[in-house]
């Protein structure tokens, strides 16, 4: 199957032919011919599987460039409006189309005169609610969305979006589209959509494949070390980590800053203009790092996000699939990355139950394997330099008193000191404590904190060498070497 079995209208066509996309998504396959046929419907589809122009295409396809706004999309965040916007504004810019976007923050003038011009507006509740009941706009779209119906309800926005329905036409097609199907949003459907068709990607199809889903279990205090360990192992590209608090943002944040990592940061307090800075700064690359809540970083499609990182066990499985949904987009590889200590690893197999997928369990990797690992990377950088003049005086030099194999040694200590290896010998646990900690769990009586640690932990410390611990921080930033 391809686009062109949807009959599109040429200008569309070739905005989809531009974007580079070969073949739909399993959604798109299935909910594009529902849309066509003028149908409602209820579609889930995990993350990152193409949904915006699931309902996109057939949409923009079918308004009319002479019109006024012909369509409404309803979305969570201000970040996701944008991004909804663009890729809309994307596939309808051959065909003349206008996209308004409309969320808090900003001045209501200039939206409303953007609204005023364009054929589609793209709003989140609260914004779009304020301009209607106010009178400010007056809304016939014959298509209306509600994207990532989901993460609106969790947001609080219910009540906004029962009661934007009120000012909307009863003569409508509507499109729900939401990664999970709580019941809270079946009954929501049942309230706005006409006899609807669903659409549901089953698990195997909707778990995107293309993530690898692996946890470390660590002791509480060793989240940071395990993070820049696995930082320094991993070498990601850009990765987006997930923290549970505001707090935990600015504080991580600084804390791999001083590190020497290129860091950006996005929560719920900052100003408009702030997040925009910030995700702009990540989407071009000039930070590789972006440490982020939940409600921050929902939706947020940035190409080529290689990790996510969960600092903290997000609070529930939905948001689980969400934040790791901003990996492996669009066809791409992705791995996500969760640390957990010993007493969520029962959350673990929850997550796993929930969302039908596996995550499996790694260990840290220890000093030694990391310096072997960028022995050989070091090796090859070494022989792929040319010989420079001053080298060559800098060693005449210094065989006055050293002979040519010290020389050499010391070099080679020169570079490998720059390039040290901060943080203990070993981070976490290993698979076979993890076993024990299981095995225990299933036998003992939680203590009255719930937790499991008991004595294997002390013994897990007792490995650690201990005057590693206070090793790092100088220098960071040379080791980064990029
Ligand atoms: P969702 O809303 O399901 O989370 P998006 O609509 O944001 O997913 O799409 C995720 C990414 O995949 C976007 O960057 C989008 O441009 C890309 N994409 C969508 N459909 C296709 C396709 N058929 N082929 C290639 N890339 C696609
Ligand atoms: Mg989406």
């Amino acid at each position: 199957m391809t686009f062109l079995d949807f009959n599109l209208s040429e200008p569309i066509q070739k905005a989809i032919d531009d974007a580079g996309f070969k073949e739909p998504s399993p959604v798109q396959k299935e909910a594009i011919p529902l849309i066509q046929q003028g149908h409602d419907i209820i579609a889930q589809a995990q993350t990152g599987t193409g949904k915006t122009a699931a309902f996109g295409l057939p949409i923009l396809d079918k308004i009319d460039v002479e019109g006024s706004v012909q369509a409404l999309v309803i979305v969570p965040t201000r970040e996701l409006a944008m991004q909804v916007s663009d890729e809309l504004y994307r596939f309808g810019r051959f065909a003349g189309l206008k996209t308004a976007t409309v969320y808090g923050g900003t001045s209501y003038d200039r939206q409303i005169e953007r609204i005023k011009q364009a054929h589609l507006v793209i709003a989140t509740p609260g914004r779009l609610q304020d301009l209607l009941k106010s009178k400010r706009i007056k809304l016939n779209p014959s298509f209306v969305v509600l994207d990532e119906a989901d993460e609106m309800l969790d947001m609080g926005f219910l009540d906004e979006i029962k009661n934007i329905f009120t000012y909307l036409p009863k003569e409508r097609q509507t499109l729900m589209f939401s990664a999970t199907m709580p019941d809270q949003i079946r009954r929501l459907a049942n309230e706005i959509l006409n006899t609807p068709k669903t659409v549901s990607i089953t698990k195997s199809e909707s778990t995107n494949s293309s993530i690898t889903q692996n946890y470390y279990v660590i002791a509480e205090h060793e989240r940071d070390d395990a993070l820049v360990r696995l930082m320094d192992f991993l070498e990601p590209g850009k990765c987006i980590i997930f923290c549970r608090m505001k707090k935990e943002v600015d504080r991580l944040a600084s804390h791999l800053t001083s590190q020497g990592f290129k860091v950006g940061l996005l929560h719920g307090d900052m100003e408009q203009k702030q997040r925009e800075i910030a995700i702009k700064a990540f989407k071009q690359g000039n930070t590789d790092i972006f440490v982020a809540t939940d409600v921050a970083a929902r939706g947020l499609d940035v190409n080529d996000v290689s990790h996510v990182f969960n600092y903290h066990l997000p609070f529930d499985s939905e948001s689980y699939v969400h934040r790791i949904g901003r990996t492996g987009r669009g066809g791409k590889t992705g791995e996500a990355i969760t640390l957990v200590s010993p007493n969520e690893l029962r959350a673990i197999k929850r997550i796993e139950k929930d969302i039908g997928a596996k995550m499996i369990m790694q260990s840290i990797p220890s000093k030694s394997e990391l310096r072997s690992n960028k022995e050989n990377a070091l090796i090859e950088e070494i022989s792929s330099n040319k010989i420079n003049e001053e080298a060559i005086t800098l060693v005449k030099t210094l065989q006055h008193d050293i002979d040519i194999v010290t020389i050499a040694h010391l070099l080679a200590s020169h570079i490998i000191n720059k390039n040290v290896i901060k943080g203990k010998d070993s981070i976490g646990f290993g698979l076979q404590e993890v076993e024990k900690l299981l095995e225990k769990a299933n036998t003992q009586p939680r203590d009255k904190k719930g937790s499991y640690r008991g004595n294997s932990r002390n013994r897990s410390r007792s490995r650690n060498d201990a005057s590693n611990n206070r090793n790092r921080s100088k220098n960071r930033s040379s080791s980064r070497g990029k």
